[in-house]
Parts: structure tokens; C-alpha cells; sequence
């Protein structure tokens, strides 16, 4: 299923909604330290491609290890602004950070593939986000983007590739990856 992404969108449009661990960083499960920050492979060149494409580049990410206690919401304010310093020095400033601070039990809104942060972001930033790229590790990623309405892309790490029974629009090995996609559509 080749998808929209090779249709043109409108500047407000140009968004990409990224997870996290395992997509822009490596997956430390529960990464409770900002020093432990590492780029996935390629992810730095991929995402300051997308910038230079004029993408937007948006991070929604599950961090259930509020609500299982392993570490606090200071803590991970601490992690984002570490991450964001990081991109932007590469020149990949992120437009904003959403977390879904609640566990799989807590049946909130807002962690994926519920859409309440799409919702949230989609607002405060204004754009659709059946024109967005949603891209992720995981099955949930997909199935996020998916209700969505957005183009989805799957980076299929060690991980995922093993969990996958991927629906993707499009499965990729990293970011640069992905980058190549949607430079092909513009
Ligand atoms: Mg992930
Ligand atoms: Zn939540």
C-alpha cells in the first residue's frame, strides 16, 4: 500500500509524528537517565533531512515508567530537554514533545494508539493529522497513525522486526530511511 506521502501536502501539513525509543533513540526500557541518550542509527541524519525538508518534527511518546514509579515527572522533563538540545544541535529542532505519563491499565486518552496527544498536538500546532507521517517501532505506533489516518511508517529495529505482523504504509530500517520516502515525495 504506497500512500499518500507522495502527494504534495500544504506547509502546515509537513508534520512527522515520531515515538521515541526505539525510533530517534536507542531503547534503554524505562530510560531513567538523560546521559543514557543515544541516537538510533542514522536517526540523526534522517531527521535533519526531514527538518531541511521543511517537515515539523513532533515526539509522542508512551512513558509509562511515571505510573510504574521508575522515575518521576522532573526526571523526564530532564530527558526531553536533554533529547531536544540534541536534536537541535544537529539541527533537527523538535516543534513539541507529548508524553502519555499513565500505564496500560489506566484506560487514559492519551497513550498510544489512543489519539488524545494527535489530538492535542494537531491543535496546538496546527495541522491535520490525517496529513501527518506517523512513525514508530511498534505495532501500537502503526495502529496509532493508523486511526489516525496518517501515512504510517515502521522502523523495523531488531525488536519490532520480531514483533511485527506489520500493516505499515511503509517498513524501514532507520530514520534515513524514512527520510529517502518522503524526499522521494517531494
Ligand atoms: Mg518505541
Ligand atoms: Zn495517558
Amino acid at each position: 500500500m504506497r500512500a499518500r506521502v507522495l502527494a504534495s501536502r500544504q506547509a502546515k501539513d509537513k508534520v512527522v509524528v515520531l515515538d521515541r525509543d526505539g525510533t530517534i533513540v536507542v531503547d534503554r526500557h524505562y530510560l531513567s537517565d538523560p546521559a543514557a541518550l543515544e541516537f538510533e542509527p542514522e536517526a540523526e541524519l534522517g531527521l535533519r533531512r526531514m527538518a531541511d525538508m521543511g517537515f515539523r518534527l513532533v515526539v509522542i511518546t508512551n512513558q509509562s515508567g511515571i505510573a510504574r514509579g521508575f522515575f518521576s515527572l522532573a526526571r523526564l522533563d530532564e530527558i526531553h530537554n536533554r533529547m531536544a538540545q540534541m536534536l537541535e544541535s544537529i539541527g533537527a529542532p523538535l516543534a513539541g514533545i507529548y508524553f502519555c505519563p499513565h500505564g496500560p491499565e489506566d484506560a487514559c486518552d492519551c497513550r498510544k494508539p489512543n489519539l488524545g496527544l494527535m489530538r492535542q498536538a494537531s491543535q496546538e500546532l496546527g495541522f491535520d493529522m490525517s496529513e501527518a507521517i506517523v512513525i514508530g517501532d511498534k505495532d501500537s505506533d502503526v495502529e496509532f497513525g493508523r486511526r489516525a489516518g496518517a501515512v504510517t511508517m515502521l522502523v523495523a529495529n531488531p525488536v519490532s522486526r520480531s514483533l511485527s505482523g506489520s500493516s505499515a504504509d511503509y517498513v524501514v530500517e532507520n530514520l534515513n530511511q524514512a527520510a529517502d520516502i518522503m524526499s522521494r515525495s517531494d
